[in-house]
């Protein structure tokens, strides 16, 4: 049996993450991934020379933990226009950031897509959240208190009109927390909302998948095992233990730290442990890809729908080959479309379905939208309610020599998954400093 100081059991992010902080303070160490390639949740097909995210997924360069772990220079990232336009009445409106896009902002309250007082509370927001971000004080990966509030709450307190909550932060955010209840808790609200004020929304060229294979590729070879999924872990009482893989291999390590999807998985803990453990739910999401010939109006910008589920299953739509050329061959444009979760028709649907909402959109060319791919991601994001959040373990460290790490213990994305998994390492060595 091979012996190593620690064991990450999962590669996604937040494994990665806390694989190379491990290496990095000179430890041993073993990643065991059960599917064909590290990322978890961060994954690209390649459908007809399309790259095809698992899910619409967009990286933020403001994520600060980001700069600590990726080389942005060679993901090559392609930006969206900041802001969006909303889909609303069969018209696409544009809401834009003032900051960054002035002109288009005025724009906005010109349109009417903005109103004087909620444009003026959203620049409050902005400059509240972006100065609480930089003192430390709305920092997602720390406990939830008694008393935190929902998005929703949040919105309501600091005097959002309805309309304007419907209009702009249900599709947006919608989008975002994959729940247009706005249940998810303001803390991780306020977050996100700070990110993208002060960041570009990207996409690499590779595809998202090209920043978890960045990462796996800094490990030194032989410390990541894909195809090598673990079916259980006999804890010794002084720490550590073995691990058992599905195949039979064993490995022996004084630390393990299981990642996210593996925790879901109760026979991985500690009986202890697992009695106590409160698996959460999760929320799922739909990805629809099309292929054609002519771009879209929209061009770079998302577009968000605000019409009713009756008018169609559109959640958000967006062209990730105008945002960076990688995503479709030379000439070929690729669309993505996010399906809301209060749509209930079936998959076969789909493509009809969005082609008669989007026509509205942007004219007849919609009706040559080729049907490439539709991905379903039953566990896409576990939930963020504040209730969910105080539930959570207070520290990755469990039991003696056993960690948890992944963003269900900080925030529900890549930023998340990272603290997460520097953290967890962190508090390896710490159990281990003598
Ligand atoms: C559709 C979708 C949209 C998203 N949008 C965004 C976005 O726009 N921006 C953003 O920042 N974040 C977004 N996220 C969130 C982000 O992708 C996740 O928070 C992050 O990838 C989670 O990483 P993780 O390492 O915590 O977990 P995971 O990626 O789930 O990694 C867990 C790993 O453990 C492995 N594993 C499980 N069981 C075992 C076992 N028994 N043995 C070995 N290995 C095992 C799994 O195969 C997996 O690789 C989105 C996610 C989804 C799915």
């Amino acid at each position: 049996m091979e012996n190593v100081d620690c064991i990450v059991v999962g590669a996604g992010l937040s494994g990665l993450a806390c694989a190379q902080t491990l290496l990095h303070a000179s430890k041993s160490v073993l990643v065991l991934e059960a599917s064909d390639a590290p990322g978890g949740r961060v994954a690209t097909d390649t459908i007809d020379g399309f790259r095809v995210d698992r899910g619409f997924q967009v990286y933020l360069d403001s994520y600060a933990e980001g700069q600590r772990f990726l080389d942005y220079a060679s993901l090559a990232f392609g930006a969206f226009e900041p802001g969006a336009f909303v889909a609303h009445r069969g018209r696409l409106f544009p809401v834009s950031d003032p900051w960054r896009r002035p002109i288009a902002a005025i724009r906005s309250v010109l349109s009417g897509a903005v109103g004087v007082s909620d444009g003026l509370r959203i620049a409050w927001l902005r400059s509240q959240v972006l100065a609480g971000v930089r003192r430390g004080e709305i920092d997602p990966s720390s406990i939830s208190g008694h008393g935190e509030k929902t998005t929703r709450e949040e919105l309501v307190l600091r005097g959002f009109s309805s309309e304007f909550i419907k209009f702009f932060f249900e599709p947006f955010f919608g989008g975002v927390f994959l729940e247009r209840d706005l249940t998810t808790a303001a803390t991780v609200f306020k977050f996100t909302f700070a990110m993208f004020s002060s960041g570009r929304a990207c996409l690499p060229a590779g595809g998202m998948s090209a920043i978890p294979q960045q990462m796996a590729q800094k490990l030194p070879s032989g410390s990541l095992q894909t195809r090598a999924s673990v079916v259980r872990i006999n804890y010794s009482s002084n720490g550590g233990g073995d691990v058992v893989l599905v195949d039979g291999r064993r490995f022996r390590a004084d630390s393990i730290i299981v990642s996210s999807a593996a925790v879901a998985n109760p026979i991985l803990l500690p009986e202890s442990v697992s009695a106590e453990w409160k698996p959460q739910p999760w929320k799922a999401a739909r990805l629809v890809a099309f292929e054609c010939a002519k771009k879209p109006s929209c061009g770079k910008t998302l577009v968000v729908s605000a019409e009713p589920v009756a008018v169609g299953p559109i959640d958000n739509l967006s062209v990730p080959s105008a945002v960076t050329e990688g995503y479709a061959p030379d000439g070929k444009n690729l669309i993505y479309v996010s399906v809301r979760s209060d749509w209930e028709g079936e998959d076969n649907q789909l493509p009809d379905a969005i082609r008669k909402q989007a026509e509205v959109w942007f004219g007849p060319d919609v009706k040559l939208w080729r049907h490439l791919s539709t991905v379903t991601v039953p566990k896409a994001l576990p939930i963020e309610t504040p209730l969910a959040r105080r539930q959570r373990p207070r520290s990755s460290h469990l039991a003696p020599g056993l960690f948890l790490c992944g963003d269900h213990l900080t925030t529900s994305s890549i930023n998340g998954a990272l603290v997460a998994g520097r953290l967890a390492a962190q508090e390896v060595l710490e159990s281990v400093r003598p």
